[in-house]
C-alpha cells in the first residue's frame, strides 16, 4: 500500500512537470496513463455492474482490472513490454465490448470503444519505433477492429441480450458515458500526436540550425568558414552594390608557433579572429580563409571606410597582450585590401587584395595596403 502511494505520488509529481513543461513525457508515463485512464473507466463501469446486479459483466470487469494491473508490472519492466501492454489492451477491449453486447445489447454502446483504440494503435507505433512492419501491425489491428465492431452489431443483432434492465434511464446515461469515454480517448490521442509531430519538428529545426552552424563555421575561432564566405561572396556579386575585401596575415605566425608552441598560436588566432569580427560586426562577414589567414568582405564600402576598418583591426592586435599559462605576447597583423571593381571576377579581387598584403609584408609587415 506503501509503495503504491509513493507511485501514485511520483506520477502526479511527473504530470505537474509535464503540464508546465519541465520535462518531456517519457513513453513509460504515457503507458501508466494509457492504462490508468482504462483502468479508472473498468473501475467505474464494475460499480456500475455491481449495483445493477450485472454479474457477468461484473466477474468480466474484475478479470479486465487484473489485467490492467498486470499491466502496469509489464510497464515497470522495460520498454520490451511496450507492444505487449498494448496488444493486450487492444483484445481486452474486443472481448469487453463483445460481452457487453451479449450480455446486455448494442444500444448501451460498449462497442464505441472498438473505434476509440484505433488511433492509439498508430500512436504507439509512432511513439515506440516506427519501422514499416509495425505500421503493418496497426492497420491489421484497425481492420480486425473494424470487423469486431460490425461482429458486435450483427451478433447482438441475431440475439437477444442475455440481460434485460429495462431501465431507460440507466440505458440512455450508459450509452452517453461510453460515447463520451471514446470522443475523449479520440480527441486526447489526436491531441498528442499534433503536439508530438510539432515537438519533433522543431527539435529538428533546432538540430537543423546547429547542423548549419557546424558546416559553416571553423570551430577554432567560430569564424565563418570558406565554404560559407564562397555564398557570401558569390551574393555580394549579384547585388552588385559594390564591396571591398581584406586580406589578413598575421606576421611572423611561424615564430609564435615554434616557440611559444602550437596551443599559444592557436590563442593568438582566437584572439585575432575576435577582434576582427569586433570591429566588422554587420558591415560585413569574416572567414577563416586559410591557416592563419583571415579575409574580410565588406558590403557598401569605400576606400575611406575600409581602410579605416583594416586601420582599427591593425591597430587593436598590435596593442593587444596575447597570453597563455602566464606567457604573454605582441602580435601584429597586416593587412591588403581591394575593392570590387565593376564586371570583375571575384577571384580577381581576391588576387588583388592578397597583392596588396603581399606587399605590405615586405613594406616590413604590420601595415595596411590599398
Ligand atoms: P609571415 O609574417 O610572412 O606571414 O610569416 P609566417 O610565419 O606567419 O608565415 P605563414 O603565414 O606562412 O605561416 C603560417 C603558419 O600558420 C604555419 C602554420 O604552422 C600556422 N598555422 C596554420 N593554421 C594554424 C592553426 O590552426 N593553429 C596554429 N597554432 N597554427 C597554425
Ligand atoms: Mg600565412
Ligand atoms: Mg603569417
Amino acid at each position: 500500500m506503501r509503495t503504491l502511494t509513493l507511485r501514485l505520488k511520483k506520477g502526479i509529481r511527473q504530470l505537474k512537470d509535464v503540464l508546465t513543461g519541465r520535462t518531456q513525457i517519457t513513453n513509460k508515463l504515457k503507458f501508466y496513463l494509457m492504462i490508468g485512464s482504462v483502468m479508472s473507466v473498468h473501475v467505474f463501469l464494475l460499480c456500475i455492474f455491481y449495483t445493477f446486479h450485472v454479474w457477468p459483466m461484473f466477474l468480466f470487469n474484475i478479470c479486465s482490472i487484473i489485467t490492467y494491473l498486470t499491466c502496469f508490472n509489464l510497464i515497470n519492466r522495460g520498454s520490451k513490454y511496450y507492444l505487449s501492454v498494448y496488444f493486450i489492451t487492444f483484445l481486452e477491449v474486443i472481448l469487453h465490448s463483445f460481452a457487453a453486447c451479449l450480455v446486455l445489447g448494442w444500444q448501451y454502446g460498449f462497442a464505441q470503444y472498438i473505434i476509440a483504440i484505433i488511433p492509439v494503435g498508430f500512436y504507439i507505433c509512432y511513439m515506440l519505433d516506427i519501422n514499416r512492419r509495425k505500421i503493418k501491425i496497426a492497420i491489421l489491428l484497425a481492420v480486425i477492429s473494424m470487423f469486431a465492431f460490425f461482429l458486435c452489431k450483427i451478433l447482438s443483432f441475431y440475439r437477444e441480450p442475455l440481460i434485460v434492465l429495462d431501465n431507460m434511464i440507466l440505458e440512455l446515461s450508459l450509452y452517453i458515458f461510453n460515447a463520451c469515454c471514446t470522443f475523449i480517448f479520440l480527441i486526447l490521442f489526436t491531441l498528442v500526436f499534433v503536439f508530438e509531430i510539432r515537438l519533433s519538428s522543431n527539435q529538428l529545426q533546432h538540430q537543423n540550425a546547429i547542423l548549419d552552424k557546424l558546416a559553416s563555421t571553423d570551430p577554432l575561432t567560430g569564424l565563418y568558414n570558406r565554404r560559407s564566405m564562397d555564398v557570401f561572396l558569390s551574393q555580394a556579386i549579384e547585388s552588385d552594390t559594390g564591396f571591398a575585401l581584406i586580406m589578413c596575415d598575421i606576421d611572423d605566425f611561424k615564430k609564435v608557433n615554434d616557440t611559444y608552441g602550437h596551443d599559444f598560436g592557436d590563442v593568438v588566432l582566437k584572439g585575432v579572429a575576435k577582434i576582427t569580427t569586433e570591429q566588422v560586426r554587420e558591415k560585413g562577414y569574416v572567414c577563416r580563409w586559410g591557416g592563419e589567414e583571415i579575409l574580410i568582405l565588406l558590403n557598401n564600402a569605400s576606400e575611406e571606410s575600409s581602410y579605416r576598418i583594416a586601420e582599427n583591426i591593425r591597430r587593436n592586435v598590435a596593442n593587444s597582450v596575447f597570453d597563455l599559462n602566464e606567457k604573454w605576447i605582441h602580435c601584429s597583423l597586416t593587412l591588403g585590401i581591394a575593392l570590387h571593381q565593376k564586371r570583375e571576377a571575384v577571384e580577381e579581387t581576391i588576387t588583388r587584395a592578397d597583392y596588396n598584403l603581399y606587399r605590405g609584408k615586405r613594406s616590413g609587415k604590420n601595415a595596411v595596403v590599398l
